[in-house]
């Protein structure tokens, strides 16, 4: 391999990164990794670390997960690729949806329809449910609502429910006919309500206005995550998504569970709409499908969803949409090897187990550190703080300090995420106890460097 210095200067010469200023790789050359290993990483100068951010919220089974790399060797020996397009498919993907069904079944999801990733899973949600009215005859349903603070990827359909201007601003004019209601976020908002049941029903009673000011009967879809995640990890009130539900079956409004992060254990239930009872129409999945070995995502399509489509005999339920690599047979045999280990390994449980430590141990960070304005998560391993420069205030933290937060927890043992003024931790379902001691030691000192 090229040496380190080689390597950041033709990083920054010849590759735009997602999410960073074009510039900034060189002001900031970022972290060479070179190898993951279990739950930890190693980096180009041979510093190992262990991953708190679990690769981006999808290595959920850690790097060395021996029958996922089996899966995609044999795989690829046996048919590397061929499309699933009208006409073809393959075995692999056909054992993968016999086994997703079962899995989501609790969900009262049976069909899948697959995707490259997140935001094409967002995507297909987002025209699947405007078709799905057509089909009923109700064309005019055409509006989508969603969360501010929500994330569902970077695609045009996606960006425009998206509820942080970053991703917005610089895109914008957006899909005409997306509006945002307030996310049940205690810490912050417009209501000045801290506390999270009455916050929950201030934001359901924005949700009934939005939906009577704009008319039902031009709402497709409302999305958003059971769990809101890239927002800086905000766990709704318990009553807010069987709220939403309910709304939403009032209504006619089809409810998307954006489940690119909570799917497949990451809060301690198996699915972030079974975390809180609930069944969605359709749910988006992606990352911890392939757990990062290959970019795969479906979305599963509940029965009655299912039934509307299969029963047209107008030609308005086919299916105008689709990728290349929709159910790429190596995709789904990586699948199909990380749904097996998944289960075996029970992988929820140990994420309620950890996560629930690494909250404690974040409460416990607050009492010495006057820079956490708040903590979140109490629900697997999706947990973030929330800086500030002033309690009181509660003025956000400087950039600068904030890096110092990563930089510094970076040298003591440990990567974490840094996100506007959250920090965020969502390492692997298969962490230990001793890992997570590991992450938050490193972030203790990155916080005691930031504020001195
Ligand atoms: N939805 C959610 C909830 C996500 O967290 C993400 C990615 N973090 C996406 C959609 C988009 O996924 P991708 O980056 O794979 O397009």
């Amino acid at each position: 391999m090229k040496d380190s210095n080689y390597l950041k200067e033709h990083n920054a010469r010849s590759l735009w990164h997602p999410m960073a200023h074009p510039a900034d790789s060189l002001k900031n050359p970022p972290t060479i990794v070179t190898g993951g290993a279990g739950v930890r990483i190693t980096d180009v100068d041979g510093h190992e670390v262990v991953d708190g951010v679990g690769g981006l919220w999808n290595v959920n089974l850690g790097f060395s997960c021996q029958p996922v790399k089996e899966a995609i060797t044999a795989q690829l020996d046996t048919l590397p690729y061929y499309s699933i397009f009208r006409g073809t498919t393959n075995d692999a993907v056909i054992q993968l949806s016999e086994e997703l069904r079962d899995f989501f079944e609790p969900d009262g999801l049976t069909r899948a329809f697959y995707t490259s990733g997140g935001g094409d899973s967002v995507e297909t949600a987002l025209r699947l449910a405007r078709q799905y009215h057509k089909i009923r005859g109700e064309a005019g349903r055409i509006k989508y609502l969603s969360l501010k603070k929500g994330y569902h990827g970077t695609h045009f359909g996606a960006a425009s429910v998206n509820g942080n201007q970053n991703f917005r601003a610089p895109y914008e004019p957006l899909l005409p006919g997306c509006f945002h209601i307030p996310a049940p976020y205690t810490y912050r908002n417009p209501f000045n309500e801290s506390d999270p049941a009455k916050l929950a029903q201030l934001c359901l009673a924005a949700l009934e206005d939005e939906i009577a000011f704009q008319g039902a009967n031009t709402i497709a879809a409302f999305i958003m995550e059971p769990v809101l995640g890239a927002g800086g990890v905000i766990p709704p009130h318990e009553s807010f998504m069987p709220g939403v539900r309910e709304i939403c079956s009032k209504h006619g409004i089809l409810l998307i569970a954006d489940e690119v992060i909570t799917a497949f254990g990451r809060t301690g239930s198996w699915t972030g709409s079974r975390h809180w009872g609930v069944q969605p129409d359709l749910m988006t999945t992606a990352k911890a499908i392939t757990n990062g070995y290959f970019p795969f995502g479906a979305v599963m399509i509940a029965e009655h969803v299912a039934q509307v489509f299969e029963g047209d005999e107008t030609g308005r339920a086919a299916i105008g949409h689709g990728y290349t690599y929709s159910g790429h047979p190596v995709g789904a045999a990586a699948a199909l090897a990380c749904l097996a280990e998944t289960k075996r390994l029970n992988v929820a449980e140990n994420a309620g187990a950890r996560g629930a430590q690494m909250h404690r141990g974040l409460l416990a960070l607050q009492e010495k550190h006057e820079i956490i304005g708040d903590v979140r998560g109490g629900h697997g391993l999706m947990n973030a703080l929330e800086l500030v420069s002033d309690r009181a205030s509660k003025t956000p933290i400087a950039k600068p300090a904030i890096a110092r937060v990563q930089e510094v927890a970076y040298e003591a043992g440990a990567m974490v995420r840094v996100s506007g003024p959250n920090v965020i931790l969502s390492p692997a379902l298969v962490v230990t106890e001793a890992d997570v001691e590991v992450i938050l030691t490193a972030l203790d000192k990155g916080l005691s460097a930031a504020a001195s």
